[in-house]
């Protein structure tokens, strides 16, 4: 059970943030999890190859197809997808954890890991869809990463506008025009969306003690 700034208990929530790559997701992630508090990182694990500057344990977990399969067969995940022929999946136990210590859980994952989360805990996830302003600005963002080669680029940019097409599914959108604008919105959703109601369990009993001092 997680416990608010203002001492009232509330249950943890997923918080999800997808996007078509490029479009700012992982800075946004970052600085969510630096500027909140409560809040901890899913770290996915994946087939793909490690990027310049990855690190493994921190940015995904790197594993090969036969591990991965091995951990789908014992329930291992969370969800599961497959993405550019890569697989990315949510290793299932560090998310339980966190949700048990009182955390909030932080997912970079794509529409098809977010259907699945939204089938197993439909209260507990808040989804948040991040579009880029327009397609020059997500091409220029892809090539400034400098991180993968001129295909894997063209064969992102024509998997956006697949990827968009889910946007609908999505509790909110956020158009990242400007990385402070964008990070200021999704930071408003987090802090509402721990404000909910039906999410703060512990209000009941916050406002029965409430009453009772005013009624003595
Ligand atoms: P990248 O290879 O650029 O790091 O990620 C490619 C896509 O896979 C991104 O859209 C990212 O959100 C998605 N992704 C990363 N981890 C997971 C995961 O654990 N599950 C699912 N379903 N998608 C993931």
């Amino acid at each position: 059970m997680a416990e608010s700034f203002d001492g009232v208990d509330r249950r943890g929530l997923m918080f999800v943030l997808s996007s078509p790559s490029g479009a700012g997701k992982t800075t946004l992630s970052r600085l969510l999890i630096e500027r909140m508090g409560g809040l901890k990182m899913s770290v996915s694990a994946t087939t793909r190859s490690m990027r310049p500057g990855e690190v493994d344990g921190r940015d995904y977990f790197f594993v090969d197809k036969a591990k991965f399969e091995e951990m789908a067969k014992q329930g291992e995940l969370l969800e599961w997808a497959t993405v550019f022929d890569n697989r990315y999946g949510t290793p299932r136990r560090p998310v339980e954890e966190a949700l048990a210590a009182g955390q909030d859980v932080l997912f970079d994952i794509d529409w098809q890991g977010t259907q699945q989360l939204r089938e197993k805990a439909r209260a507990d996830v808040v989804s948040v869809f991040i579009l880029p302003p327009s397609a020059v600005d997500l091409e220029k963002r892809l090539h400034s990463r400098a991180q993968d080669s001129d295909e894997i680029i063209r064969g992102r940019m024509s998997r956006a506008s697949h990827e968009m097409s889910h946007w609908a599914e999505y509790d909110y959108i956020v158009i990242n025009y400007d990385v402070d604008e964008a990070f200021a919105e999704v930071q408003s959703i987090l802090k509402a969306e721990r404000l909910k109601r039906e999410r703060r369990v512990g209000l009941t009993g916050f406002v029965r003690k409430l009453q009772q001092q005013l009624e003595q």
